[in-house]
């Protein structure tokens, strides 16, 4: 199992479980490695959809 540092939106804290200890929600990835240029293309699309 790997070790990945996930942050807590609640409580803003950081840690290494799925779950906050202290809100017992899940914790999301801070670096979401899924970051692309592609997104952005989507973004621009959404944005210039809007506008029409
Ligand atoms: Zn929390």
């Amino acid at each position: 199992m790997k070790h990945k540092i996930r942050k807590c939106k609640i409580c803003q804290k950081y840690t290494l479980k799925e779950i906050c200890p202290i809100c017992k929600i899940e914790t999301n990835d801070p670096h979401p490695p899924k970051f692309s240029l592609e997104d952005k293309y989507i973004r621009y699309r959404v944005m210039d959809a809007h506008k029409k």
